[in-house]
């Protein structure tokens, strides 16, 4: 009763535009169990978007957050500077993969993390294009809307964006799309919409993200940094959702034999508290003038000791291991459900960066609906999923990576009965 009590509350208090996916209402969390206000308890495998991949009020987290609390909250770093801000920078700029030295700055959101590397990369290579692709997703602000590769819902009615962003194609074999079509869909608009001289920024999510969980094969990452280096370009890698050992690396880009010039991150750097942050060559760093950079509340000294913390546990965790780990496990669970679920169409996975896509077994076509039911049919059981994809027919799974084992396996059997039950 709470929990309709308060979505009606919601409904008239709130706009529509946020849209709410679950129907219940959060009082309480702990690791990957979340409670609602009416004492049921989820399993949570969205983790918040990604941002928990230490879990919910992670002991060491919320002590470090504590202590802060006790001697500051704000200052404004660029008023009043800290330590920790310098030493959480250092200890990024140590485990970039960017070409060393390295200087890392902070910001709140992804968002905001994303604006921020096409100012300096425009600031460095003093020209205005930025090349991004087709199902990426950067954030809703205006240009982050306009690098993001997918209209609805993100840019319908919120139009004009800025200029000088295109789309390339993603490689996405299930759907026709070869790292060579991608590679010669840059070319197209170096052809017909801007010259490479240019072009600021070639940017990308290492494993697209929102846009379905799809890795960037190898080739594809060499074949993008080949031609940055014959023009100039900068190679950014929005590592927002697939940073902080989710892939089974503390970054995605450590996947590739190449390097980006510069890296965004946020959501899991600061374990359930808002931090973002780019990473990048000094040299490139250090392009925009004193005052460009910065904003009132980027690099809050809460968030950035539960970033300190963050990175500590990832280590004393192992959870670079443990993503592999589980990501295994759970690739052969969905493989052995593929036996009895004709709708699996592809199981993807870099470590725990996880998803399954589902297309209709008699069409070929993207199927929204199994997924929904799927994910319906898991959320009746306690096992809370997130979809994504540009046709909302992936299920991804974002797991606390401090997970415990048995309600892992508890969470698999959950999916694996929602798999089989909707495909009968
Ligand atoms: N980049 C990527 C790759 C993302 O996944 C997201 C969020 N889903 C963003 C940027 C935007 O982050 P935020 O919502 O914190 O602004």
């Amino acid at each position: 009763m709470k929990n309709q009590q308060l979505d009606k509350r919601r409904q008239d208090a709130t706009p529509r535009g946020v849209g709410v996916m679950c129907g219940f209402y959060a009082e309480k969390a702990e690791n990957a169990t979340l409670w609602d206000v009416e004492g049921n308890e989820y399993i949570d495998f969205s983790a918040g978007i990604a941002v928990l991949n230490t879990g919910h009020r992670h002991p060491k987290v919320i002590a470090a957050v504590e202590r802060q609390l006790q001697s500051f909250t704000h200052t404004a770093y660029q008023v009043v500077p800290y330590e920790s801000y310098v030493s959480l920078a250092e200890r990024i700029n140590e485990r970039v993969p960017v070409e060393k030295p390295a200087k890392t700055t902070f910001f709140s959101t992804g968002a905001e993390a994303v604006e921020n590397a096409v100012k300096i990369a425009r600031a460095y290579t003093r020209r205005p294009g930025i090349i991004t692709f087709c199902g990426g997703f950067h954030g809703r602000t205006f240009m982050t809307m306009a690098l993001t590769g997918k209209v609805a819902p993100y840019k319908i009615g919120f139009g004009p964006f800025p200029g000088s962003v295109f789309h390339a194609q993603y490689p996405n074999a299930l759907h026709g799309v070869s790292v060579q079509d991608a590679m010669d869909s840059i070319e197209r608009l170096f052809k017909s919409d801007i010259e490479p001289t240019q072009v600021a920024a070639i940017l990308l999510e290492p494993v697209q993200g929102e846009g379905g969980f799809i890795p960037a094969p190898a080739e594809f990452m060499q074949a993008l940094r080949t031609l940055c280096d014959e023009h100039g370009i900068l190679l950014i890698a929005d590592e927002v959702q697939s940073g902080f050992a989710r892939t089974g690396k503390l970054f995605s880009m450590e996947h590739h034999s190449v390097k980006p010039d510069l890296m965004t991150m946020a959501k899991s750097l600061a374990g359930g508290f808002p931090l973002s942050g780019v990473a990048g060559r000094a040299e490139v760093m250090d392009a925009p003038g004193p005052g460009g950079l910065g904003g009132t509340y980027a690099g809050n000294p809460l968030s950035v000791a539960a970033a300190h913390a963050v990175l500590d546990v990832i280590d004393e965790e192992q959870l670079c291991q443990r993503a592999s780990q589980l990501g295994q496990h759970l690739v052969e669970v969905l493989t052995k459900a593929r036996e009895t679920c004709p709708h699996i169409a592809e199981i993807r996975a870099q470590g725990s960066m996880v998803a399954v896509e589902f297309l209709d077994p008699q069409t070929g076509k993207p199927s929204a609906d199994f997924t929904r039911g799927v994910m319906q049919r898991a959320m009746k059981e306690g096992l809370l999923l997130l979809s994504c994809g540009v046709y909302g027919n992936v299920i991804r799974f974002l797991y606390p990576l401090t997970i415990p084992q048995t309600q892992f396996s508890k969470a698999l059997d959950i999916l694996s009965r929602a798999l089989q039950q909707e495909a009968a």
